[in-house]
């Protein structure tokens, strides 16, 4: 190899063991792409040479989900995940995988489906902080906040691009290996930062996941979809995302999805309704006077300044999600929408005051089958009236409770994305009994 593996394993061997705070957990950013597979592979590698006695210090891996990712790679994700953890069980490694997701209230369909957000272009890019940076952030703070302090091992590298290489070095503290991350108590260590891209490859070709199997899928997805990594965002300073790399399959921040196409292309025909999707975004999005309202949500009217989608967009939408999922179901078992966004997205509407179709009306017509949702539509619609009518006087506060509620919905999607009818229940529920509390405490106020 061209260059020292042993050297770059001693200096995490000695980070790991000779850290002036001991317990201070790792947390390595994972994304499975080609940078952070390396990373994982060295410290991994590294891990091995230490007695086990010493492999005290907790590790994490974390891997975002953003629940619109690409389905070809999240299987391929889903499956390394669960062979590493597997193997760290096996082998008494201090490793623990976990998986991150944005909110519920923050998903992308409830964002552009239930609130009218047009598809994100490079100026307008409301999905990744939402969608990436909030989630993963959330963790690493929970971990620090824990264990007092946290290192996030990232595979940020400098050959990666001008601007990373302006980035690593503009936070690099001369002669030391951790930078401060701009949250509290957190720093960040970026092990293979001078490896270059051909070495990279090169070590990838050469060496085994120590978690068992081979590289060949992951080359191979490289080479079928054209793409770089969509690595782990965590704040401004990591590169971004929406580059013609693996990410949101729904991304319109490119110009063109070239993964996907390239996927496409190589025998992955199936992905064909998704990027038939993702192009009607790009309509809708660059079309603003035929899919968007003219007010915005603030009710405000302004020049060459387009509001939310029309109710009419936001319905089409959905329509052409549900279809294309509908056959997915089938072929590839993949669900492109999860039933809590659903229920979400239908809330949204009462509040937005569109109660000409309903999000159930629309699921049974695609799927000639009853998907039952009138119990909770009844539930929502008086909330919104609810809400409404407390707030008369000052019709304002309706958005602001409603982003009141919003703050305070914690729970992530992954966890409950099937069999949810019951969580469906308790969502709603938990929904009003939060409205009432608010319309006592406001009534009381008055
Ligand atoms: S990949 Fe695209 S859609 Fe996904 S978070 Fe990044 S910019 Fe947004």
């Amino acid at each position: 190899m061209s260059f020292n593996i042993t050297h770059l394993e001693n200096e995490i061997i000695d980070q790991y063991l000779y850290d002036e705070h001991p317990t201070r957990p790792w947390i390595i950013g994972f994304s499975g792409g080609k940078d952070s597979t390396m990373l994982l592979q060295v410290v991994w590698n590294a891990l091995k040479r230490i007695e086990p006695i010493l492999l005290t210090r907790q590790i994490y891996v974390i891997c975002n989900d953003t629940l619109v990712e690409n389905p070809r790679i999240v299987k391929f994700i889903n499956t390394t995940l669960r062979k590493i953890q597997k193997s760290a069980n096996l082998n008494d490694f201090p490793i623990i995988v976990h998986e991150t997701t944005p909110k519920l209230d923050d998903s992308f369909w409830v964002r552009l489906i239930g609130l009218g957000y047009p598809a994100p272009n490079k100026f307008y890019r409301w999905c990744t902080e939402r969608l990436k940076i909030d989630p993963t952030t959330r963790f690493i703070k929970e971990t620090a906040s824990m264990n007092e302090e946290a290192i996030i091992l990232l595979g940020t590298r400098s050959a990666e691009s001008s601007n990373r290489a302006a980035s690593i070095k503009k936070h690099e503290v001369k002669g030391q290996r951790l930078r401060k991350h701009l949250l509290p108590n957190v720093y960040v260590y970026a092990p293979i930062k001078d490896i270059t891209t051909n070495e990279l490859w090169q070590y990838l070709n050469q060496v085994p996941p120590p978690w068992g199997g081979n590289h060949k899928e992951l080359v191979t997805l490289y080479r079928n979809a054209n793409a770089g990594d969509c690595p782990l965002v965590i704040d401004d300073t990591t590169p971004s995302c929406g580059s013609s790399r693996f990410g949101c399959w729904t991304c319109t921040v490119v110009a063109k999805d070239k993964s996907m196409e390239g996927l496409i292309d190589n025998g992955e025909e199936w992905m064909q309704p998704l990027a038939d999707i993702r192009n009607f975004l790009v309509e809708t999005r660059d079309n603003p006077e035929r899919y968007r309202q003219k007010e915005r949500r603030n009710g405000t009217v302004k020049e060459n300044l387009w509001g939310p989608y029309l109710f009419e967009t936001r319905v089409e939408i959905l329509r052409r999600i549900l279809k294309a999922q509908k056959e997915l179901e089938k072929t590839e078992g993949i669900e492109l929408i999860s039933h809590q966004e659903m229920v979400l997205i239908q809330f949204h509407w009462f509040r937005d005051l569109f109660f000409k179709t309903k999000v159930s009306e629309i699921y049974n017509k695609i799927y000639k089958y009853k998907f039952d949702m009138s119990k909770q539509e009844e539930k929502q619609k008086q909330e919104s009236d609810l809400l409404r009518k407390s707030c008369k006087q000052e019709p304002k506060d309706v958005e602001l409770i409603h982003n009141l509620l919003a703050l305070q919905k914690t729970k992530t999607l992954k966890i409950k994305k099937r069999g949810l009818l019951d969580d469906i229940d308790s969502c709603i529920e938990q929904f009003i009994d939060e409205s009432k509390e608010k319309k006592l405490s406001l009534s009381n106020d008055n």
